[in-house]
């Protein structure tokens, strides 16, 4: 920083030195924060995956949620990168952008917040730059993790016949965004409250990533949406993919939300910020899936197929309800032709 001082903040050097270096400790090449650049050094045969992802108040997170979970989703959304692409994590770095008004309160919080995510998933904060904004808060997170060389999980390695999985639950952040907007009257608190969760906080599959190495011929995480997202691996991979809307996997309260009202299914669909790893894997991996979903207690669902792509059909995804007749997007959300 060299924007002058935040008000209600200690300087720039104090605030690095209280409350970041601490979380550095452990990480040799992150010098204490006291150096002007990190040093990484991946294990002999590893490949560095890296990846960055900002968080801009007003648009990814409310202003006003705890600044401990705004932490924890800065840095899991680019968890979940490093996990789609097979990656085990080691270190991050960190842009932060505060408004001046911020108060020493909430950087303490966002901090304890990182120490919490850093301990859970065994990874360091190597380095960053702090300033202060006219605008709302902004956090830009640059993730580094470690894969074999040459084995980084793509999105273009799907191929027809190729069944289409799904980690956790679907949905179920962009229907708590929904409740925090307000906009899902009726539904009762404790649902509310468990989708609202899943909103502030992601809980991507950061162990499975690294094991999917080997096993996923494609991979992504959904953050734009289930339908978008698995249309990036379709166009990457040059294929089409049909899923069936009865085996999106379902959190209990997305589930009543969807008996209640069947529109919901276009927010479940389309909506994003679950965070979750969608994963394409030949015919063959069936076995190795389950085992690996049992042994880590995560939850894998097949929801489709990858199949060929002509060019010539109108759209890459079809969806396909529990009769497997195709649905159609249209502004009433997903209905039959
Ligand atoms: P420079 O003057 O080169 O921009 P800074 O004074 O911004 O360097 O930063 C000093 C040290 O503190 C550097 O090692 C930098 O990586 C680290 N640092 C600054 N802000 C943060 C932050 N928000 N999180 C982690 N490390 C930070
Ligand atoms: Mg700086």
């Amino acid at each position: 920083m060299s924007a002058g001082g935040i008000q209600g903040l200690p300087g720039e050097f104090e605030l690095i030195s209280r409350y970041f270096a601490p979380l550095s400790k452990g990480f040799p090449g992150a010098f204490g924060l006291r150096d002007d650049a990190a040093v990484i050094r991946p294990a002999s045969g590893r490949d560095l995956v890296v990846k960055t992802d900002a968080i801009v108040g007003g648009v990814h997170f409310l202003s006003d949620d705890p600044p401990d979970l705004v932490a924890r989703k800065a840095l899991r959304v680019n968890l979940s990168d490093l996990a789609a692409k097979g990656a085990v994590p080691r270190a991050y770095m960190l842009d932060l952008m505060l408004p001046r008004d911020i108060q020493e309160a909430w950087v303490a919080a966002f901090a304890r917040g990182l120490a919490e995510d850093q301990a859970e998933f065994g990874i360091h904060l190597i380095g960053g730059d702090t300033d202060s904004t006219p605008g709302p808060i902004s956090i830009a997170i640059m993730a580094f993790g470690e894969v074999d060389i040459g084995r980084m999980i793509r999105r273009d390695g799907a191929r027809a016949g190729d069944k289409i999985y799904v980690t956790g639950t679907i949905g179920d952040a962009a229907l708590g965004l929904a409740a925090l907007k307000a906009k899902l009257p009726g539904l009762n608190p404790a649902s509310a409250q468990f989708l609202i969760g899943r909103y502030r906080l992601p809980s991507p599959p950061v162990r499975l990533g690294p094991r999917l190495v080997g096993l996923a011929t494609a991979s992504i995480d959904i953050s734009d949406g289930l339908i978008a997202d698995l249309r990036h691996v379709c166009e990457a991979s040059a294929v089409a993919a049909d899923i069936r809307s009865d085996h999106v996997p379902l959190s209990a309260p997305a589930r009543s939300i969807l008996a209640e009202d069947p529109g919901a299914l276009r927010t479940v669909l389309s909506g994003g910020d679950d965070y979750q790893i969608l994963f394409t894997a030949g015919p063959a991996a069936g076995g190795k899936i389950t085992d690996l979903a049992l042994e880590l207690g995560v939850s894998i669902t097949a929801i489709g197929e990858v199949t060929s792509w002509s060019g010539q059909r109108d759209q890459r995804i079809t969806v396909l309800d529990a009769k497997g007749h195709p649905l159609m997007l249209g502004s009433e959300g997903w209905t039959h032709f």
